[in-house]
């Protein structure tokens, strides 16, 4: 690891304005990616500026109409709210089958949502080829070992797969991420906010390099009340997605579908909404085979690699086994 400076933050207005004018500073939060990438040799900030320590950035409101979540709350502390919990559950369950207990707790929000992919090719710098690690360089992964890679929103420039589970449940119930910068507050929609590699996969984001994250928001909805995430992956725990699916449902009383949500995690190289799925659950009966049926459209356009064509199939099964398993607790 390089030799680094650090700081603590005065406020979010003084990290916003430090890494305004120093183009090598970057914010720590929890540190469990930052560092990580730092001791690969992946990334060499001059400068870190630790967030962690500062007031008001890490409470967890919820009123009538949506919760709000600072950007220092710990992936932990969300996890395991009764508001998280009875309103927005398949958010609690992201959460808690990411990572590990240990990691939870020193994990936070803001960091959970910019966390960089796990490509072995992109956090091993031995290996010559990553555009996203240096620009121009080609994508190993493409005809390398791509078990793990994404089959949905590649490029020919990369194929690397989010590695997320709370966005992809961010994403389903339409979530926004409120950002300061030195021209004051936006705020970005979840979909807007991981961009498509396309030809410049280093861009991550639409955030600015002096740009942070202050909090995100999730509008209430019966369907996030009514929700669940399912996680599938190698080992039981303790692993990132082979393919995710955060699902929600509104029921009417007639027991046909409303309202329906679905984004995929694991197989794309973003949390990717499947809206197509939710359109042919609409009106339909909540039952098994509509599932199943509607499932069949998840994936679409998919573009599998040498290794990970198991992918399409397993997304399509991830979809349909979480809407079984969500209509099955009513
Ligand atoms: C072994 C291991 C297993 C894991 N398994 C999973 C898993 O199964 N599922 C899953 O979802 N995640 C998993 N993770 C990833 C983990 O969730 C992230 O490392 C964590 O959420 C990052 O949060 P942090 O606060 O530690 O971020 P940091 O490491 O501090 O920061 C991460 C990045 O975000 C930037 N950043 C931090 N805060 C802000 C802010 N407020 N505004 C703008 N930028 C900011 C930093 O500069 C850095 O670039 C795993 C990690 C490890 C190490």
């Amino acid at each position: 690891m390089r030799p680094f400076d650090y700081t603590r933050a005065e406020s979010f207005e003084s990290a916003v304005a430090t890494l305004h004018d120093d183009p090598t500073a970057a914010v720590l939060g929890g540190g469990t990616t930052l560092v990580d990438l730092m001791k690969c040799g992946v990334t060499a900030p001059g400068l870190l500026v630790d967030l962690t320590h500062l007031p008001g950035h890490d409470g967890i409101d919820a009123d009538a109409s949506a919760l709000r979540v600072g950007a220092l709350a710990t992936m932990s502390e969300v996890a395991v709210h009764p508001q998280v919990r009875r309103r927005w559950p398949a958010m609690s369950e992201a959460l808690l089958k990411g990572a590990s207990q240990q990691l939870r707790n020193m994990a936070r929000i803001g960091g959970n949502l910019m966390q960089r992919t796990r490509c072995g090719y992109f956090r091993d710098p031995t290996f010559a080829e990553c555009n996203k690690r240096d620009p121009g360089s080609g994508c190993a992964a493409l005809h390398g070992e791509n078990r793990g890679h994404a089959v949905l929103g590649t490029s020919e420039q990369c194929v690397a797969t989010f590695p997320g589970d709370l966005p992809v449940a961010l994403t389903a119930f339409d979530a926004v991420v409120h950002v300061l910068g030195p021209d004051g507050p936006r705020v970005i929609p979840i979909e807007e906010f991981y961009l498509l590699p396309g030809d410049t996969p280093w861009r991550e984001h639409p955030l600015h390099p002096d740009e942070l994250i202050t909090a995100v928001e999730v509008p209430a909805s019966p369907a996030a009340a009514f929700s669940h995430y399912l996680k599938v992956r190698d080992r039981v725990s303790y692993e990132f997605a082979a393919a995710s699916a955060a699902v929600g449902l509104a029921i009417g009383a007639d027991g046909r579908i409303v309202d329906a949500r679905v984004a995929l995690g694991g197989v794309a190289t973003k949390p990717w909404r499947e809206r197509s799925v939710e359109a042919a659950l609409i009106g339909q009966p909540a039952e098994p085979e509509v599932f199943r049926q509607a499932a069949t459209l998840a994936a679409a356009g998919a573009r599998p690699l040498e290794h990970n064509g198991y992918k399409v199939e397993l997304a399509r099964r991830t979809v349909a086994r979480a809407f079984v398993e969500l209509a099955g607790q009513r």
